[in-house]
């Protein structure tokens, strides 16, 4: 029934920010090395995801948007072993195009031209020929047209857009290698080289003040310093934690420059907000915070990513050894630099 699909898409699909992130996830698996978002109102009116990936061919466009539509067996494989981030698989084109007008276009490498299939609020329509350049764009226009509830909850457009500008944000970082870029309104906010140099990404994103004040995170538990707090079966609960953190002058009024990954998962977590800050001691001006961008590895059987189908968030089965890690390995950071 077209209403309870509607209505179970505007349970997953919280915002334009939630669509942005599966859009830009699928142009990675694509293997693109450019993934170009551009938005209209915050996401509200419009979102456009350009990448120069493999591409979807003319005759699977449609089983794109179907249900279950995946062609990613191996994540399903991850998602058992408790990597995966995402809240549903093979679902999100098919959730999209239920509470939006949702455009697929696409051509890969070897086809002569290309592709596309509009959906709209979940009325699939005719593959037709488009001309495109390899890769593939999806546009969503007006989301929620369908689902007034829904759209009732959005909230100003500076407040979707900085939802949007965090997602992208973090998979900019996390992908040095990919050229990121967003642009909201037609302006451009940020486009990153994708040179592979995580230092340039942040140039990009964050400005030469910023990029120019990080120093290098790199560390990993030496048994001679660890204790057995944290540790489980003598396994350390976290292997390494790289990146780059902020000098403890250069920060700003709001946490939002703290992005965390977990086994190169963008996500989110008190836990590591909490170690960043506390790393830093008393050298923060009062409600000041740094600007990080950590990669803590750890095993994956002890995170949890599925706290909240629709949220970034995970939580750990060793928080207190997760904590006391990324702690350690910031303030090494800081102290071998002198801060
Ligand atoms: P999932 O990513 O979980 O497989 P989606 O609904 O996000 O499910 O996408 C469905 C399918 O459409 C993918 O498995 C993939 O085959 C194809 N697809 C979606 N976006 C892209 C893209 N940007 N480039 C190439 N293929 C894509
Ligand atoms: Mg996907």
């Amino acid at each position: 029934e077209r209403t309870i699909q509607r209505i179970a898409a505007g349970e997953v699909v919280e915002r334009p920010a939630s669509v942005v992130k599966e859009l830009i996830e699928n142009s990675l698996d694509a293997g693109a090395s450019r993934v170009a978002v551009s938005v209209e109102a915050g996401g509200t009116e419009g979102i456009r995801v350009r990448d120069d990936g493999v591409g979807i061919p003319a005759d699977q466009l449609e089983a794109a948007v179907a249900e279950h539509a995946t062609s990613k067996i191996a994540d399903i494989e991850d998602l058992e072993a408790g990597v995966g981030t995402l809240g549903f698989r093979g679902e999100a084109l098919y959730t999209v195009g239920a509470v939006s007008r949702l455009t697929v276009r696409s051509r890969p490498p070897d086809a002569e031209a290309g592709a596309e299939i509009a959906v709209e609020g979940g009325d699939v329509g005719a593959v037709r020929p488009a001309g495109c350049p390899v890769g593939t764009t999806v546009e969503v226009a007006d989301l929620f047209y369908n689902t007034p509830a829904r759209k009732k909850f959005l909230k100003r457009v500076t407040t979707e857009f900085d939802h949007v500008n965090t997602v992208v944000t973090g998979y900019a970082l996390a992908n040095p290698d990919v050229a990121v870029s967003l642009e909201h309104d037609g302006r451009e906010t940020f486009a990153t080289e994708g040179n592979g140099d995580l230092r340039s990404a942040v140039l990009s994103v964050y400005g030469r003040e910023v990029a120019e004040s990080m120093v290098e995170v790199d560390w990993e538990p030496s048994s001679a310093a660890e204790t057995d707090e944290g540790r489980k079966g003598g396994d350390p609960a976290v292997k390494r934690v790289t990146g780059l953190v902020s000098h403890p002058e250069t920060t700003r009024s709001a946490r939002d420059y703290l992005a965390t990954y977990v086994n190169d998962r963008y996500v989110t977590a008190g836990a590591l907000r909490e170690a960043v800050l506390e790393a830093y001691g008393g050298q923060l001006a009062p409600d000041r915070y740094p600007f990080a961008v950590l990669f803590v590895e750890v095993p994956p059987d002890e995170v949890d990513v599925n706290v909240h189908p629709r949220k970034l968030e995970v939580r750990f089965d060793r928080e207190a050894g997760v904590r006391s890690a990324v702690e350690s390995a910031v303030e090494a950071a800081l102290l071998d630099h002198g801060l």
